[in-house]
C-alpha cells in the first residue's frame, strides 16, 4: 500500500509544498449514527434496527480538529449523518466551520429543514444538498417514511435559494427513479442542480451504513446500471447534472467488470471522518487511519485505488486527478526529478479529467455561493 506525503517520503521544497496545497481538500463528516427515516436502501434506517447504539460527533473534540484539518489542505466539510440535524449541535458544527475560510455544506433527508435552514444559513452554511428517491413525490416519502417531506424540502429550498445558497438533490441510482421524468420533482422542489449517488448493496468496511445488502432497489445487473447511466447522461442535457462525465465512464467500465482508469482520491484529497473522530480513508475502506485528531502522524495514501463506485470520491477523482498530477509534476520538477516529472504525465485517466475539470467548471461557477444575504 502507496502511503506517503505526511508521513514523509523526503522533504518537499517551498515548491513542492506550494504545489501540494493547489488542490484541496474535501471531508466528510458523519456527525451522527441516527436518522429518523426508513429508506430501504440504507441500514441507517431506524426501522433496520442495525443502530442500538446512538452516537454523536463531540462537539469540543470536532472543532479542536478544525484547524488540524486545515493544515492539511482541507477546504471542504460535508456534514452528513445518518440524519445531520439529529445532532444536537449542529448550528454550533456549522458555525465552527463557518468562522474558517473552509466551506460547510450539508446532505440531509430535509424534514427537520424548514425551521432550521435560517439557522444553518446564518452560522455559515454554503451548500445545501438534500436527497430525493423517485420523480414520483408520494414514491420518495413512502421510500423515506417520512409524509410531507417533499413540500417541506420544497419550503427549505426556496428558503435557502432567496439567501443564496446553492441547492442540490441527491438521487441514489435505485429502481425508483425514471430519468424522463425526474425534472418533474426537481423543477417542482425547486433545486438548482441534481447529482447522483451510485447504488451499493456490499457492506462498507468503515463505519458508514449507506448500504442494504437485502435491498431489492439498488439490485442492479451490469447491463440494467449501463442502461442507469445512459439515462444520467441524457439527463445532462436537460437540467444540471453535477456527475462529471468522466466518472459516469469510469462507473460504466466499473459496470462492465472492467478496471475504473482515473485514480481515487480517497485518502489523499477526500477523508471521512465518523462519530467516534476516527478517519477513514473513505466509507468503503477497512481501517481508519487514526483519530483525526492525531492526523500530523498519519500518512495520507497515494495508490491508484478504483476498487469501488462511491460517487462522491469517484467523482470528487475525475475533476481532481489532473490538478493533482500537475501539482505532482511541479514537485518532481522542484526537486530535480525529471523522469519521476514525466512519469506523473503518463498516468491513465488525465485526459478524461482534463476534459471534466472544463466540463465541471460552468457547473461550479454556476453553483458558487453568491453574497450571503439576509433573511427574507
Ligand atoms: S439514506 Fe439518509 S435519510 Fe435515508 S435512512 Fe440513510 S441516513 Fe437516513
Ligand atoms: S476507489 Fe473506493 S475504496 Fe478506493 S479509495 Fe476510492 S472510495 Fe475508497
Amino acid at each position: 500500500m502507496a502511503l506517503s506525503e505526511r508521513g514523509g517520503n523526503g522533504a518537499d521544497n517551498a515548491i513542492g509544498r506550494w504545489a501540494k496545497r493547489l488542490v484541496p481538500s474535501v471531508c466528510d463528516v458523519s456527525v451522527t449514527n441516527v436518522c429518523q427515516a426508513t429508506c430501504n436502501f440504507c441500514c441507517f434506517a431506524h426501522d433496520k434496527q442495525i443502530v442500538t447504539n446512538r452516537r454523536f460527533i463531540d462537539t469540543g473534540k470536532f472543532i479542536a480538529a478544525l484547524p488540524l484539518l486545515h493544515r492539511h489542505g482541507v477546504r471542504y466539510v460535508n456534514f452528513q449523518g445518518g440524519e445531520p440535524l439529529l445532532h444536537p449541535d449542529i448550528l454550533e458544527l456549522t458555525a465552527a466551520v463557518g468562522r474558517t475560510d473552509m466551506r460547510a455544506a450539508m446532505i440531509s433527508n430535509g424534514f427537520l429543514l424548514p425551521e432550521r435552514i435560517d439557522p444553518l444559513i446564518d452560522a455559515g452554511l454554503s451548500t445545501l444538498l438534500f436527497s430525493l428517491d423517485s420523480h414520483d413525490p408520494a414514491e420518495h416519502e413512502e421510500n423515506r417514511g417520512l409524509k410531507g417531506v417533499v413540500d417541506r424540502l420544497k419550503t427549505a429550498v426556496a428558503i435557502a435559494k432567496a439567501r443564496g445558497v446553492p441547492t442540490i438533490a441527491v438521487v441514489t441510482v435505485s429502481k425508483l427513479v425514471d430519468y424522463q421524468r425526474l425534472p418533474e420533482i426537481l423543477t417542482y422542489v425547486g433545486c438548482d442542480a441534481v447529482s447522483f449517488s451510485y447504488p451499493r448493496r456490499e457492506p462498507f468496511g468503515s463505519s458508514s451504513l449507506v448500504f442494504n445488502p437485502e435491498s431489492d432497489l439498488v439490485d442492479f445487473t451490469g447491463p440494467e446500471l449501463e442502461k442507469a447511466i445512459d439515462g444520467i447522461v441524457e439527463l445532462k442535457r436537460r437540467f444540471t447534472v453535477m456527475n462529471p462525465r468522466a466518472a459516469l465512464e469510469d462507473l460504466r467500465r466499473f459496470a462492465r467488470g472492467e478496471a475504473q482508469t482515473i485514480a481515487c482520491v480517497g485518502g489523499r484529497r477526500y477523508f471521512y471522518l465518523d462519530w467516534n473522530l476516527h478517519l477513514w480513508r473513505c466509507e468503503a475502506w477497512h481501517e481508519p487511519m487514526g483519530s483525526v485528531l492525531d492526523l500530523d502522524r498519519l500518512p495520507d495514501y497515494t495508490d491508484h485505488c478504483t476498487a469501488c463506485n462511491l460517487n462522491c470520491y469517484r467523482d470528487s477523482s475525475a475533476v481532481m486527478h489532473f490538478g493533482l498530477a500537475v501539482a505532482d509534476t511541479i514537485g518532481e520538477v522542484s526537486k530535480g526529478r525529471i523522469g519521476a516529472a514525466l512519469g506523473r504525465l503518463g498516468q491513465p485517466g488525465l485526459g478524461a479529467s482534463f476534459q471534466a475539470v472544463i466540463q465541471e467548471a460552468g457547473i461550479i461557477a454556476k453553483l458558487a455561493p453568491r453574497r450571503p444575504a439576509g433573511k427574507t
